[in-house]
């Protein structure tokens, strides 16, 4: 099994388990967002990967809501647990998933970290990764 990005064949999914991800293939590795949105909507920060659509496969499809909280992208979250899995820019052929949302091993790697202005005032930034005030052009 090759790592990071080429691994392939890897499982996750929602809290209860009415939604499952498969994803073929990996796109990009993890990087953390701390903008207000992500915070509130999962209490802390985002950690999220991507996929081409391609190689995302989703069961239980019909317990999934969707939040729009801009008029760029919606969200994606389970409708019995909660468990958010999905941020995904309009239009795009690519999705974005929560990380902890995978089993492990997940063969991800936590890279960077985007809307840093924006993070929240009771925790700090030390792990070396870069930072990017905005969206950094990773999204
Ligand atoms: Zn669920
Ligand atoms: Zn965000």
């Amino acid at each position: 099994m090759p790592d990071n990005n080429t691994a392939t064949d890897k499982t996750g999914s929602c809290l209860c388990g009415k939604v499952k991800i498969h994803v073929a293939k990996y796109n990009r590795d993890v990087v953390g967002c701390h903008c207000q949105q992500c915070r509130k909507q999962t209490g802390h920060m985002v950690a999220a990967f991507n996929v081409l659509d391609s190689d995302l496969t989703i069961t239980g499809e019909d317990n999934l809501k969707w939040y729009a909280a801009s008029d760029d992208a919606k969200r994606g979250f389970c409708d019995t647990c909660g468990s958010m899995l999905i941020w995904k820019s309009n239009g795009a052929d690519n999705t974005s998933l929560m990380a902890g949302c995978m089993d492990s091993p997940t063969n991800l790697k936590l890279v960077g970290h985007i809307f840093t202005a924006d993070k929240g005032d009771y925790y700090e930034l030390d792990d070396g990764l870069p930072q990017h005030e905005g969206t950094g052009g990773i999204i």
